[in-house]
């Protein structure tokens, strides 16, 4: 059986595609209510036109974000790639040390969770990366990491791992999860969060509905915030928009529960003006910047990707994502996952993770806040592909087919017949 079989029939999938079918009705509904008071079609103007500026100016934003950052006593690294990021992170982490981390994408996309847990205690504090965390199992939704793990599945291994017996009632897990990872928040040496956007005049934005990410970057002595370039936008107003688009298109809520903006470490000069850095928020904070294909991605053309908020509205109308999950894409799902994944992991593994999946049906597209358009990128790289040999094999046999018997069925098929095998590029 092929491994897209194997994948097609796994409980995982069955069980995230029942979820998000059930839950994408719900969501749609949310989303239209959460859009009322909200000039749709203007904030989409707005914030294509805060990345594309945003993008184009990168270099001079980036410059700018650094220097406010470093004003303000926070620790600011850049990193090339993956693997320099990881460096930079283990260095500011030492061996041994409590870390408590929250959602974020930019972090799984460097792969420091592997690091992290074969020379710490490290404790996913997002109530789905914990359940991802536990089970062993691979988020498959940047909002929704745990959709496809069933409630008999977490009740067993909290059972097995914490000793704690469970019914599989999902408010008595949610909360015996709430309990445990406090406690891990509060015994924790350093926090590690990602930003959903950073704002050049200063300001670093993390969104949230949990309240860990407030704990997370408040508690601990040391907080580290590992970003990416393509979240720097001039202004905190401009922060602010994406930051109710992301609710609106993520969750379908019109503000996220918290927004925590983070200026500078904390401070006082409460006692004879005298200014006195690390009051009741970390003693140290530092920013790690990556890259990591980003600037490959502007250019070579492709900085549609980068005007993405992660904001996942896209992979619930897709009919393939719905099909397998998280196997298409690799660190980022869909089809715009796929392209991150190009300039990432390069062609041969976008190749291997669904560049040929893509049914270019435009549901995505219709659902982006941004319109970013991914079929045209999938198009785009599927041409490098086939420079580069890298075709499957129906669509090379169909090829052959046109080229011998010039058309794509590769027999003398007569009109009105149906061909016993049909081929799609
Ligand atoms: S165009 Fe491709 S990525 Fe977009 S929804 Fe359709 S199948 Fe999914
Ligand atoms: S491509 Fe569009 S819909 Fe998909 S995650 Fe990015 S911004 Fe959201």
């Amino acid at each position: 059986m092929t491994n897209l079989k194997k994948t097609l029939k796994s409980e995982r999938v069955k069980v995230g595609k029942e979820t998000v079918i059930e839950n994408y009705n719900n969501y749609l509904e949310n989303r239209k209510k959460s859009q009322k008071d909200v000039d749709v079609d203007k904030l989409k103007e707005e914030l294509k036109e805060i990345k594309k500026y945003s993008i184009e100016n990168l270099d001079e934003l980036k410059r700018k974000t650094i220097k406010n950052l470093k004003e303000q006593n926070i620790q600011v690294f850049e990193a090339k790639d993956a693997k320099e990021a990881r460096k930079i992170a283990l260095k500011l982490i030492p061996k041994g040390k409590k870390v408590v981390k929250s959602k974020s994408n930019v972090v799984n996309e460097i792969c420091l969770e592997r690091e992290l847990l074969k020379r710490n205690e490290f404790t996913e504090t997002d109530c789905g990366d914990f359940i991802i965390q536990i089970t062993e199992e691979k988020e498959c939704h940047p909002v929704s990491p745990a959709i496809h793990i069933p409630l008999e599945k977490i009740t067993e291994t909290i059972k097995e791992k914490f000793k704690a017996k469970l019914p599989n009632d999902p408010a008595k897990i949610t909360h015996w999860i709430r309990d445990y990872i406090k406690k891990k928040i509060f015994e924790a040496d350093i926090g590690i969060t990602g930003a959903n956007v950073l704002s050049a005049d200063g300001g670093i934005f993390i969104l949230e509905n949990e309240g860990n990410i407030s704990l997370v970057s408040r508690l601990p002595k040391k907080h580290i915030i590992i970003t990416s370039i393509d979240k720097i936008v001039p202004r905190t107003e401009d922060a602010v928009k994406i930051c109710k688009a992301a609710a609106i298109w993520g969750s379908g809520v019109p503000l996220p529960t918290y927004i925590n903006v983070i200026s500078s470490l904390s401070r006082t000069a409460d006692v004879q003006k005298n200014l006195i850095w690390g009051m009741y928020g970390p003693e140290e904070v530092s920013v790690i910047l990556i890259d990591n294909g980003r600037s490959e991605m502007i250019k070579e053309g492709f900085t549609e990707l980068l005007e993405c908020i992660n904001c996942g509205a896209c992979l619930f109308p897709c009919p393939i994502y719905r099909n397998i999950l998280d196997k298409y894409g690799f660190h980022y799902f869909g089809g715009r996952g796929v392209g991150m994944t190009v300039f990432q992991q390069g062609l041969k593994e976008g190749f291997k993770n669904g560049l040929y999946y893509c049914t270019t049906c435009e549901l995505c597209k219709q659902n982006c806040p941004m319109d970013i358009d991914i079929p045209k990128v999938i198009k785009e790289l599927r041409k490098r592909a086939v420079k580069n040999n890298l075709e499957t094999e129906t669509n090379s046999k169909m090829m052959d087919n046109i080229r011998t018997s010039g058309n794509p069925f590769g027999e003398d098929v007569k009109e009105g017949e149906i061909p016993d095998k049909l081929y799609c590029c």
